[in-house]
């Protein structure tokens, strides 16, 4: 598969490359890893990152701009995202060849060439492999900048290599990521220093949960808490894990009142939950899926099915 990967990029002179919406470290680390990689080596190739850019990630790298007019035979690939719907950039369709990569449950099997690994822990991770099969195969060349990029996607898929989908092959990647020159302090930084503000409000989710007896959990964060704060919706990312360390706890989910939605943000310590979340119209991780409601009764829909997961 890997292989077929690189003979196709070695096809094309113009490759797109595309990540989810709302993107996380591994969207933007696999989606600009890959980009850096394949321009190091092949120059002479135009290399573009699509989707709108998210502040929160300046500290990784920026997006390009991209015009319909560019897809025009180009090789469009799609890094990190499960399903058509959450891809960002709306000319994806519009190349000559459309590829997906990705370490989501395949549900929406999208793509003229697919490469799927579940079993991955980050999306970073298989473009780690790409790129040592392009080494032994092609002769690739590592930088420090993608090596950087791929090792924050895969400290932040695996919640800094705490969650069980971090394996032997993990850490074997990130032990040769960084033997790479990149400043893992103000990568860290990046990724983890909050506002205070956050902290306040990371107190009061410890306050206000609340927990059934077989650990499953839940809070409500509104748009009047999420002011009285001073953070936004997309910064409470950063605390969505935070339940995770409650003695007792199974799974959980944190809803986040947007202003055309309240986001559902789910996980689990052992219930499988992506299907939980594909009932409302999301879907995900086994360990970590999200979705979106529309109202406060549907919210208290997700905890009942959430406390009978948990049964
Ligand atoms: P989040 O809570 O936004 O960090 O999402 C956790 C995981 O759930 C992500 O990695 C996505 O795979 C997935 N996810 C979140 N929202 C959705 C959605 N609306 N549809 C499909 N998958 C989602």
């Amino acid at each position: 598969m890997k292989r077929q990967i690189i003979d196709t990029i070695e096809r094309y002179d113009k490759i797109i490359i595309h990540r989810h919406v709302r993107p996380d470290p591994d969207a933007y680390g696999s989606q600009m890893g890959l980009k850096e990689l394949i321009q190091t080596n092949y120059p002479m190739k135009q290399v573009f990152a699509a989707g709108a850019h998210d502040e929160s990630l300046t500290y990784l790298a920026c997006p390009d701009q991209v015009n319909k007019e560019l897809y025009e035979g180009a090789l469009v690939i799609v890094t990190d995202t499960g399903n058509t719907e959450r891809i960002d950039g709306e000319f994806y369709t519009q190349g000559d060849l459309l590829m997906k990569i990705d370490h989501h449950p395949d549900v929406d099997p999208y793509g003229d060439v697919k490469w799927v690994n579940t079993s991955s822990s980050s999306t970073s991770e298989m473009i780690y492999s790409l790129f040592e099969e392009g080494q032994k195969q092609y002769g690739w060349n590592m930088t420090t900048d993608a090596a950087r990029l791929l090792f924050a996607g895969i400290v932040g898929d695996t919640g800094r290599f705490m969650f069980p989908s971090t394996t032997v092959h993990t850490f074997a990647v990130a032990s040769d990521l960084i033997k790479f020159d990149f400043d893992r302090a103000e990568l860290f930084a990046g990724m983890y220093e909050v506002k205070r503000e956050l902290l306040h409000l990371k107190g009061y989710i410890y306050q206000n949960f609340e927990m059934d007896d077989n650990g499953a959990a839940f809070v409500k964060i509104n748009k009047s808490i999420l002011e009285q704060f001073g953070v936004t919706a997309s910064d409470t990312s950063q605390l969505i894990g935070a339940l995770g360390d409650v003695k007792g706890i199974c799974a959980w989910v944190i809803f986040i009142e947007e202003d055309d939605q309240i986001r559902v943000r789910l996980r689990s310590k052992g219930p499988v939950i992506n299907q939980l979340a594909a009932q409302f119209g999301g879907g995900g991780h086994p360990l970590a899926s999200g979705a979106s409601v529309y109202s406060w009764e549907e919210a208290d829909k997700v905890i009942v099915e959430l406390k009978r997961l948990c049964e």
